[in-house]
């Protein structure tokens, strides 16, 4: 590969890897990462050639545009691992997006860059520089930079074996859809769209996926105890017994580069550069968690065996399989709530344009539908306008699609930089609809998700103006990520910004707000029974990392924690562990989503309820929060913006949230 002018114009060429000569072929993918990487290197010689007295201008420099190259590359390969339509694509991305890894980890233990960065005399430099150089050496002192060359050489050789099995894991699940046959009468209970999609065959069998939109309405609606045993059997194994494996050598790895650092496990090097700081402060936490959430979860799971029991006298107890449809037969019943009955309003495309607009009316920006092209021709475009000034790009891949991830997530596609780089992210999602003629209506959860993931997205776009590609976007510490994507899900609970978009797709009638109240009222119970849940993964994650794993029973710990934490029975053959995605991206940090949930609610109580969108508390909070990517610790955000720290005051309203005398008369029809 040549090597290429690190010159600010070579760097920021060819910014989209499916526009690179020869598009979508696997080849041309290999062709424009081997730029990437070797523009990369190029900036790496030019830092160290830098002769006489360094300072952020004349050497930090060189070190970011290395940091651009590999984030540009890091990126565009995740997604096309994740999106591309051609599955040679997609294995060549997977083995693009290890490419990069090892060079991400090569050069986190490289000395003589380790050695430049130290010596950069930060007189005058902004308090951004100065907080992005010394987390640059905490993370370097963190990967062992600072041990000798044989040591060195081990931990690289440990990280890249990491890596492989991360991206294997991943791998599994995603394409690990199973199939289980049901017949037509198991499926009583599901909504008159999914029967239409899903008509019997010759033989009289229905044939169901395990993807999400075909798992979910079994999980949540189908009467029968069979079928959502069996989806949740299968949904649960869709990875198994291949994951498992490479699970306990992914944590035996992880223990072992631990050990090489001096940490007494993988948790308290992992938490050791987060907000949370190490694996015991996690602790203290999940036991604060334990405390709140205890008297709620088990007030929730009392009052939904009861009333099973009334439905289906004899029944002992509800195991995990059945969870969702209790819930929601309760929900039913208790609220008067039927959330088939809210789908017609929440049809995809207005949603799309009810989150959009809500997202531009708070931020204060405006979404242009774009013609840049995209990876594949299902994928919407959007160009982002502030005050007229253009401030970024977004692409929205919202539906299932062969050999597509099957999750719900936002990524960074190119990562912004203050007058120079645009900032660019997409969601890769898995709603319903997409089709020509398919409504794709909506479920209330899905929505949520929808603002939830929306979140990551303006984070990434708005924090995409920063004066280093190192701190943009989502650079900030990893157990502040949730914080943007669960402070835009409450959003959703505000009735006026629900009635903007939420109009039935063949009336036009807006969602009445009788049914408002009684879909906030059934979505506030259960919020005690998600918090356990939280609590149960969080716990599994911390566990599984946070100790020698040599012997470690992974189908024990899982049952065990799940019969400590959880009220629901255990299901034997569920092996969700082989299909616990974020094991691999947050390993034992799974506890960012619980501990973001208290500062996101501390955040949100700082609106005016009355006025969310028209109070002052957005601006501030894009201000302080948004945009500052990575600028910043966490903690000085949370502080920016709140004044003081995080208190739990507002999650404990929120997990006991009554809507008094609603709830009052709401309760009477239990009886
Ligand atoms: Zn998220």
């Amino acid at each position: 590969m040549p090597a290429e002018n690190p010159s600010t114009a070579a760097l920021t060429a060819e910014i989209h890897a499916w526009e690179a000569a020869g598009a979508s072929s696997a080849e041309a993918l290999s062709t424009w990462v081997g730029a990437r990487l070797a523009a990369h290197e190029a900036a790496l010689a030019a830092l160290l050639s830098v002769e006489g007295l360094r300072t952020a201008d004349n050497s930090l420099r060189f070190y970011d545009l290395a940091i651009e190259q590999l984030n540009l590359a890091g990126a565009q390969a995740g997604v096309l691992n994740s999106v591309a339509a051609d599955k040679a694509v997609r294995d060549q991305a997977q083995q693009e997006a290890r490419r990069v890894a090892q060079a991400g980890s090569a050069l986190s233990l490289n000395r003589p860059v380790y050695e430049a960065l130290t010596a950069i005399d930060l007189n005058g430099a902004s308090p951004a520089t100065r907080h992005y150089i010394q987390r640059t050496l905490l993370g370097y002192r963190l990967a062992g930079v600072d041990k000798d060359e044989v040591i060195r050489g081990n931990l690289q050789r440990l990280n890249e074996r990491a890596t492989r099995l991360s991206l294997e894991f991943s791998r599994n699940i995603q394409e690990g859809a199973k199939m289980i046959e049901a017949a037509p009468s198991e499926l009583d209970g599901l909504p008159e769209d999914y029967l239409a999609r899903h008509p019997p065959d010759t033989e009289g069998r229905v044939l169901l996926s395990t993807d999400q939109p075909e798992m979910q309405p079994v999980m949540t609606f189908a009467a029968s105890a069979a079928l959502r045993e069996r989806m949740f059997l299968a949904y649960n194994t869709r990875a198994y017994p291949a994951n498992k494996e490479i699970l306990e050598a992914l944590l035996a790895t992880r223990q072992e580069i631990a050990s090489v650092l001096g940490f007494r496990s993988w948790a308290d090097l992992a938490t050791a550069d987060q907000m949370m700081g190490s694996a015991a402060n996690v602790r203290a936490f999940l036991a604060k968690l334990n405390e709140a959430s205890l008297d709620g979860a088990s007030r929730e799971h009392k009052s939904i065996l009861a009333f099973a029991r009334r439905r289906q006298p004899g029944l002992e107890a509800i195991d995990s399989a059945s969870r969702a449809y209790w819930f929601e037969q309760f929900r039913r019943s208790a609220f008067d709530f039927d959330s088939q009955s809210v789908r017609p309003y929440f049809p995809y495309s207005q949603v799309e344009a009810g989150v959009l607009s809500t997202a531009a009316r708070l931020f204060n920006v405006e979404f242009h539908r774009s013609n840049t092209p995209a990876w594949h021709p299902a994928v919407s475009v959007f160009e982002v306008l502030d005050g007229g000034r253009h401030v970024g790009r977004f692409y929205l891949d919202m539906h299932p699609r062969e050999g597509k991830d099957k999750w719900f997530s936002a990524a960074p596609i190119v990562t912004g930089v203050h007058g120079r780089v645009l900032p660019e992210a997409a969601l890769i999602c898995n709603f319903p609809g997409g089709e020509v003629g398919e409504p794709g209506l909506l479920q209330y959860n899905d929505v949520v998700t929808f603002f939830h993931e929306f979140g990551h997205l303006m984070h990434a776009i708005l924090g995409g103006e920063t004066e280093w590609a190192g701190i943009s976007g989502f650079a900030a510490e990893g157990d502040f990520i949730e914080v943007p994507s669960q402070m835009l899900e409450e959003f959703f609970r505000d009735e006026k910004l629900i009635q903007a978009f939420a109009r039935h797709y063949q009336t036009g009638e807006t969602l009445p707000s009788e049914t408002i109240k009684k879909m906030k009222l059934a979505g506030a119970f259960g919020r005690a029974d998600w918090v356990r849940t939280q609590l149960y993964y969080t716990t599994l994650s911390l566990d599984l990392h946070d100790r020698d794993p040599s012997g470690l029973d992974l189908d024990r710990i899982t049952k065990q924690l799940h019969e400590a934490l959880q009220p629901w029975t255990w299901v034997e053959g569920n092996r969700m562990y082989t299909s616990f995605g974020h094991l691999t991206g947050y390993s034992s940090n799974y506890y960012t989503y619980a501990f973001d949930k208290v500062i996101a609610l501390d955040f949100f109580a700082q609106f005016d309820s009355k006025d969310l969108l028209g109070c002052d508390a957005g601006s501030r909070y894009r201000k302080t929060v948004l945009e500052q990517g990575g600028s910043k610790p966490g903690r000085q955000m949370v502080r920016d913006f709140l004044g003081r720290d995080e208190e739990f005051r507002a999650f404990s309203s929120w997990l006991n949230e009554e809507f008094e005398e609603e709830a009052i008369n709401f309760k009477i029809l239990l009886i």
